[in-house]
C-alpha cells in the first residue's frame, strides 16, 4: 500500500477530493456493496436448506453438469430472495454521482442492484442473475420447443435436449470478452479507481485495479476487512459501504454551496 497516501490529510477527505475532481472514475464493486441490502456474500454461511452446500461448488458448470436440478433449484431460491431485497445508499450515491461525473461502474454482482438504484450503462463482468440463456444449444431452442421436465428441474430444449440454465458466468467459466475488454480500457484510461465490496480473489476482474494502477490512478479501496487488492491502495477505508459511499462520494463543492 502507498502510505505517503496517509501521511497528510484525513483519508476519508482525500479521497473524497480526488473522487470530486476526477477526470475518469472507473468504479468496481463486488458482493460487499449489496451485503448491506441483504444479499449474503459467497463468504457468508448459507443459510436455511442450502446451509449444508458451498456456494463456490454450486456456482460452477461441473455442478450444474452432475446434477441441473440442484443448481436450478439454488438460483431459483436466489433469484427469489434478491428479488425481494432494495439497493441500499451505496448503490444510490453511485447512481447519483454518475449524472454528474465521467464514470464508468464495472460489478461482478449478478443482482441487478446498480440497474435498480439507476445507475446506467453498467457492466455486468459477471451477468444477470434474472436472465437465462440456452447451455450448448442448436440454435433453435427456444420457450415453444420445451420438454416437459420434473418440477425444479430445468426446462429442455425437445429438439436437441440443451438445458436452459442462468445467464450467470460460473467459476472456472470465461468472462464476456468484449464486456472485458471495453473495462480494461477503462480502467487504463482513468484517473481515479474506486473499488467497493470485493475480495479480489475472483480473476480476470480482481486485475481490474492493478490496470489502472499501472496507469498512474490513484485507487480508493471501501471494505471492512482486509482484501487481496490493498496492496494496490493509496487509501483504504475499512468501513462498510452503504455507509461510506454517501459521505466519500457527495461532492464538497457542491456541500459547501448548499
Ligand atoms: P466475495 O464474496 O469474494 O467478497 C465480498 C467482499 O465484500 C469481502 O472482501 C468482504 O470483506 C466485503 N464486504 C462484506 N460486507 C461489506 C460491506 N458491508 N461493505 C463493503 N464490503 C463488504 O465477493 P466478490 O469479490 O464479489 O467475488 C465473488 C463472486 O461472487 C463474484 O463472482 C460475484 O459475481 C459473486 N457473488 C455475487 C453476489 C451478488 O450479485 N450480490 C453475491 C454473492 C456472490
Amino acid at each position: 500500500m502507498n502510505q505517503r497516501a496517509f501521511a497528510d490529510g484525513q483519508p476519508l477527505t482525500r479521497a473524497r477530493d480526488w473522487i470530486a475532481n476526477a477526470r475518469h472514475l472507473f468504479v468496481l464493486t463486488g458482493a460487499g456493496i449489496s451485503a448491506e441490502s441483504g444479499v449474503p456474500t459467497f463468504r457468508d454461511a448459507q443459510t436455511g436448506l442450502w446451509a449444508r452446500y458451498d456456494p463456490m461448488q454450486l456456482a460452477t458448470p461441473e455442478a450444474f453438469a452432475r446434477d441441473p436440478g440442484l443448481v436450478w433449484r439454488w438460483y431459483s431460491h436466489r433469484r427469489e430472495r434478491v428479488a425481494q431485497v432494495e439497493p441500499n445508499a451505496a448503490h444510490f450515491a453511485l447512481a447519483a454521482l454518475q449524472k454528474h461525473r465521467r464514470m464508468t461502474l464495472v460489478t461482478q454482482n449478478v443482482d441487478g442492484l446498480h440497474a435498480r438504484a439507476g445507475s446506467a450503462g453498467v457492466i455486468e463482468l459477471h451477468g444477470n442473475l434474472f436472465a437465462d440463456r440456452w447451455q450448448h444449444g442448436c440454435g433453435r431452442c427456444a420457450s415453444q420447443v420445451v420438454m416437459p421436465v420434473a418440477e425444479g428441474e430445468p426446462p429442455q430444449c425437445k429438439l436437441c435436449g440443451a438445458r436452459l440454465r442462468p445467464a450467470v458466468v460460473w467459476f472456472g467459466e470465461s468472462l464476456p470478452e468484449a464486456d472485458l475488454r471495453v473495462a480494461q480500457k477503462a480502467a487504463a484510461d482513468a484517473d481515479v479507481c474506486l473499488v467497493v465490496g470485493t475480495s479480489g480473489m475472483v480473476y480476470p476482474a480482481a486485475a481490474l485495479p492493478s490496470i489502472a494502477a499501472e496507469h498512474g490512478a490513484r485507487v480508493i479501496i471501501v471494505n471492512p476487512e482486509r482484501s487481496d487488492l490493498d496492496h494496490d491502495a493509496d487509501i483504504v477505508l475499512y468501513r462498510k459501504a452503504a455507509e461510506c459511499l454517501p459521505l466519500l462520494l457527495a461532492n464538497p463543492f457542491e456541500a459547501a454551496a448548499s
